[in-house]
């Protein structure tokens, strides 16, 4: 519990998570923590395209839950 530097703003830098450039953590950093929107977009296509590739399987046992809730 030390209370050192509370009102200095430390420059945090972090990496890009989609071409590990330094990206500036702080409130000019719009894409944090990437370091542009294209970079951004690129991860989030990313994600996409890992989504699209699992097969989405349904829930086998959706219809034991609905005639488990007996009252
Ligand atoms: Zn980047």
């Amino acid at each position: 519990m030390t209370a050192e530097n509370t009102s200095s703003s430390v420059t945090r830098v972090v990496q890009c998570p989609s071409c590990s450039k330094p990206v500036v953590w702080g409130a000019a950093a719009t894409y944090k923590p990437f370091c542009s929107d294209r970079c951004r977009l690129l991860d989030l296509g990313a994600w996409a395209s890992e989504k699209y590739a699992i097969p989405a399987a349904t829930p086998p046992d959706l219809d034991d839950f609905d005639t488990a809730k007996t009252d």
